[in-house]
């Protein structure tokens, strides 16, 4: 009977284990990405065109933009964010920091990553190579965006419509150049599951070598050695083959 129970209170702990840890930050995801979706809606269909959930294929890899919105003025890419707590970050470093209370956690830097999304549409749009680009970061949930220091536009999600309006000054695009550009969006999209499913093990199999590399104390980047600096902000590590690669971990 012991046993039994034994038994029944670690499967119970094993279920709100992979809860918590794979199932609420994929829910979460989800709930910002509605968020900012809806918001989206508001934009006049006349001149913006909004694409949501876009998976590319950029190179061997895939990658997947939360939202694309079209307008006279170019491409806004923007990506999601649902975080609580206070945000601090700078533009260039690889993470950023969350800390609620006094617990802080790391999250990579969401700028850097919407890079790759813009890199991956360029390429997907290498025929229109006139298109300006203009990355964006949303965040969506409770958190406080309390030290971020760029000069990208990271907002909360009741400022993005405005941002998006107020970046859309210049004419180069006409309306059917803009359906063009979404038509070969929406055929590069990928909706295969399988190369999804793939997708996300591709990812976690990325972030668990990078973590091995800078447990090392090499640089996931270029295998450069990564060395003790001290900077503005404090110390942190860099990469050796500075300035050639401005790879850096924050030191917490
Ligand atoms: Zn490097």
């Amino acid at each position: 009977m012991e046993f039994l129970i034994l038994i029944i209170i670690l499967v119970f702990y094993g279920i709100s284990y992979y809860f918590k840890k794979r199932i609420v930050p994929k829910i979460k995801g989800s709930i910002g990405e509605y968020k900012v979706a809806s918001k989206l809606k508001r934009l006049n269909k006349k001149e913006y065109l909004v694409l949501n959930d876009i998976l590319l294929k950029n190179g061997d890899l895939t990658t997947q933009i939360d939202h694309i919105v079209i307008s006279k003025s170019g491409i806004f890419v923007i990506e999601t964010k649902n975080y609580k707590g206070w945000i601090h970050g700078h533009q260039n470093s690889e993470y950023w920091t969350q800390t609620i209370y006094k617990h802080k956690s790391k999250l990579r830097n969401p700028i850097k990553q919407n890079w790759v999304h813009v890199l991956a549409i360029k390429k997907t749009l290498s025929e229109y190579n006139y298109i300006k680009y203009f990355p964006i970061v949303v965040f969506a949930g409770d958190g406080k965006l309390k030290n971020v220091t760029t000069t990208l536009p990271v907002v909360y999600n009741n400022k993005l419509i405005r941002t998006i309006k107020n970046l859309n000054e210049q004419e180069s695009l006409s309306y059917s150049q803009m359906e063009l550009i979404s038509d070969k969006l929406l055929k590069s999209n990928i909706t295969d599951r399988k190369v999804s499913k793939s997708h996300s093990l591709q990812v976690k199999k990325q972030i668990r070598e990078r973590n091995k590399k800078e447990k090392q104390k090499i640089c996931p980047k270029c295998g450069n050695k990564l060395i003790k600096k001290r900077g503005k902000y404090g110390k942190f590590y860099g990469c050796y083959n500075f300035p050639k690669c401005r790879y850096t971990i924050n030191i917490k």
